[in-house]
């Protein structure tokens, strides 16, 4: 399982891999030490390893999410639009409709090809590679399920954050 998160002291993201083996996050650019919770990985050793919870910050709640670099996508729709201008200026009418339907479709098959990740709701650390969604979807044994992005959890966790940062500037004034 790989994580990818800010690191709290330094706020540089740092990849880490293998995590369901490691005691610990050590940051690569401020070798900040972040201990990994003993309960965050169930099965831990084991080939059914699932992760149970955030391992940056304590939040419970994580959701399901594609591991679909946005970049890509995006550029991808820009050469697409930009390509079918092109045929658009030289009136090819056919290759323009086919540029953009073509891109777009390149778009939705590479999303459904990508694996899933696991996103904290609170810090926004990535978890990806095997043990972060169950295979086939069915329930771990034993373990907890994440389900997709919901708003109203989203939502929660920001105005949490936010407050939290209140008081860390003036705790006088809650
Ligand atoms: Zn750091
Ligand atoms: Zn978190």
């Amino acid at each position: 399982m790989r994580i990818t998160y800010a690191c709290p002291a330094c706020h540089a993201t740092t990849s880490i891999d293998g995590i369901e083996t490691r005691e610990s996050l050590d940051c690569a650019a401020c070798g900040a030490v972040l201990p990994i919770p003993a309960d965050a990985i169930a099965g831990r050793g084991t080939p059914q390893a699932r992760l149970q919870r955030c391992m940056v910050c304590p939040s419970l709640e994580l959701f399901v999410r594609k591991d679909f670099p946005q970049r890509l996508g995006l550029a991808i729709v820009v050469a697409g639009l930009a390509a079918s201008c092109v045929a658009w200026a030289n009136r090819e009418l056919v290759a323009t409709f086919g540029i953009l339907f073509g891109t777009a479709l390149l778009d939705v098959t590479l999303f459904f090809l990508m694996p899933d990740c696991l996103s904290c709701y609170r810090c926004g650390t990535r978890y990806s590679g095997p043990g972060v969604t169950t295979p086939g979807g069915s329930p771990a044994a034993g373990g907890r399920e994440f389900g997709g992005f919901d708003l109203e959890t989203h939502e929660k966790h920001r105005q949490l954050v936010a407050r939290t940062k209140r008081l860390a500037s003036d705790p006088t004034h809650p």
